[in-house]
């Protein structure tokens, strides 16, 4: 698998390669839990304005996230592009026009 042009679906795969078989056996609860704490990983990166860490953290946040959708065969890329393939999902533009609050 290439570096460049994965789709988000090609990299779905590879965490269910890597990781299937250790993610069914820890479940979907203990693995959003994971997910959870990697979000905290990513703040505490931000925070100490670690950013070498803080790419790393939000590529783990990425892979537990797969990971998650992998157990409840929530294809990402497809319910992202549902959402967003087109723009705004409020108000339908390509760049958003909803009010900024
Ligand atoms: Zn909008």
């Amino acid at each position: 698998m290439s570096p460049c042009h994965v789709t988000l679906r090609e990299l779905q795969d590879s965490m269910m390669k890597t990781y299937g078989d250790r993610d069914l056996k820890r479940g979907p609860e203990r693995t959003l839990l994971w997910m959870c704490s990697e979000v905290g990983e990513v703040v505490d990166a931000y925070i100490k304005g670690d950013l070498d860490s803080l790419g790393a953290e939000l590529g783990d946040l990425l892979a537990w996230m797969l990971s998650f959708c992998n157990l409840l065969k929530i294809n990402l890329e497809e319910v992202f592009m549902n959402r967003y393939g087109s723009g705004c999902p409020k108000c339908s533009k390509p760049v958003c026009e909803c009010a900024y609050i």
